[in-house]
């Protein structure tokens, strides 16, 4: 029985990769994807804006999917340097990843920024991976599940279906630093976050969830069994096709 929510393993490559070390990855990636011949996961890429187009060229045919990492909430105008998701679906983009911790601290991009961003992506045919996660200090002093629920409510737009949206689960403790939370506790959280979607969604219960925080080869396989893991996000993780195609073997 085919499952009710195919894993996603996304890599996020961050402003990492120069055109030609990028194509490299890109195809390395495709060929370990059309090796494997998976239908029951699908596998995506978030390159750098400069790249999307090249690697969704590199990888036509493989199977793999192609994600920007932002986007603005406009169509066009007047926002130098940004880009919209229009222009990332002209480019080749399924999805885009909104809100990811690093642009919550790097450009103060609050909540109603990233609902903004999500509804962007809608307009333009993309599906958002909308990231929420904790401090580690929110941590400590036992707020996880408060933020969580308060992120949740404040980035997720109205209207939201299953189909619509992935959510990504990323301690920001836990990213880049080698430091995972514990299994049983990235299932709590997991399940907090269904239990939140429950009051936002009609279909809560096949919404894809993805844990990121320091996911490798060595450890996917653990955290993608945690329930209500449907899939990871995948930054250092996803800059070495064999470590990316190990996680994705894992899932
Ligand atoms: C991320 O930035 O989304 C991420 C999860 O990074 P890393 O895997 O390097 O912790």
């Amino acid at each position: 029985m085919a499952r009710m929510r195919r894993p996603l393993i996304a890599g996020n490559w961050k402003m990492n990769g120069l055109r030609a070390d990028a194509l490299a990855l890109a195809t390395g990636v495709a060929e370990g994807v059309k090796r494997a011949g998976w239908i029951d996961r699908e596998v995506l890429v978030c390159p750098p804006a400069t790249l999307v187009m090249a690697v969704s060229e590199a990888v036509k045919g493989s199977g793999v999917l192609v994600g920007g990492q932002n986007c603005h909430a406009s169509v066009s105008g007047a926002h130098t340097g940004d880009i919209s998701a229009e222009m990332l679906r002209d480019a080749g983009a399924s999805h885009v990843i909104v809100g990811h911790s690093e642009r919550r601290t790097d450009c103060g991009e609050t909540d109603a920024v990233v609902r903004g961003k999500a509804e962007a992506a809608w307009r333009a045919g993309l599906l958002p991976i909308v990231c929420i996660g904790e401090t580690l200090a929110e941590r400590e002093s036992g707020r996880t599940l408060t933020v969580l629920e308060t992120q949740l409510k404040g980035s997720v737009p109205v209207g939201a279906t299953a189909a619509k949206l992935v959510v990504a689960y990323e301690p920001v403790w836990a990213i880049g630093t080698g430091k995972t939370p514990s299994v049983a506790e990235v299932a709590a959280a997991h399940a907090h976050i269904r239990r939140v979607l429950t009051g936002l969604l009609p279909d809560a219960g096949v919404v894809r969830l993805l844990y990121g925080g320091s996911v490798k080869g060595s450890n996917a396989g653990e955290l993608l069994a945690a329930g209500d893991v449907d899939g990871a996000l995948v930054g250092g993780g996803s800059l070495k096709a064999e470590e990316f195609l190990a996680i994705a073997k894992a899932a």
